[in-house]
């Protein structure tokens, strides 16, 4: 086995983007080198081989790339949690909140099955309210969120201990 590699070294930071003060994490840089996107993936897949997962559920929009992966290393289907009106047949909505207001997403309303075992991804955990949302909408079909997982995560702003807090078990793999 090939030597892991630091993944902070392969995400890119963009300071005052989209706004100033902000420094945008950019993980398509990650995504971009073989050798750290397969690392990301099997470091992310490999606590939730032996748990008999049936879906996946990715938020749009990078969820959907590292889910579809996910997905696919865990022989499980994939489910995209898209923001409103996007899906194109009947769906649950979820208003969910961000830094400044809120919006809505959605899930197929048959997407999932109850009892399902479900893990959640997204590229990055900040406040967590996207996340909230989307374990509100797993839950809502009756399936079991089994946890969630992120390649980065932002400590100091509190995403993990909301989801922790609805008993959600959380995975990522840099700070
Ligand atoms: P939260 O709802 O505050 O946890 O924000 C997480 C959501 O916003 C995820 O869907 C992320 O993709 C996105 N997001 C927030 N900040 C960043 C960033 O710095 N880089 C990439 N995505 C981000």
């Amino acid at each position: 086995m090939s030597a892991s590699i630091d993944l902070t070294t392969a995400i890119r930071s963009i300071p005052d983007y989209p706004k100033p003060g902000i420094i945008f994490r950019d993980i398509t840089t990650l995504l971009g080198d073989a050798v750290a996107f397969r690392q990301a993936v099997d470091e992310l897949v490999a606590p939730y081989k032996a748990l008999g997962i049936d879906k996946v559920a990715g938020i749009e929009a990078r969820g959907f790339i590292l889910g579809g992966a996910l997905a696919h290393q865990l022989g499980a289907g994939f489910v995209p949690i898209r923001k409103k009106g996007k899906l194109p047949h009947q769906t649950v909505r979820m208003a969910y909140s961000l830094e400044y207001g809120t919006d809505e997403m959605e899930i197929h309303v048959d997407a999932l099955k109850p009892g399902e075992k479900v893990i959640l991804t997204d590229d990055l955990i900040a406040t967590g309210g996207t996340a909230e949302g989307a374990v509100k909408l797993i839950r809502q079909l009756g399936a079991e969120i089994v946890s969630a997982c992120f390649v980065i995560d932002l400590p100091e702003i509190g995403g993990r201990k909301k989801l922790e807090a609805l008993g959600v078990e959380v995975r990522t793999l840099v700070e």
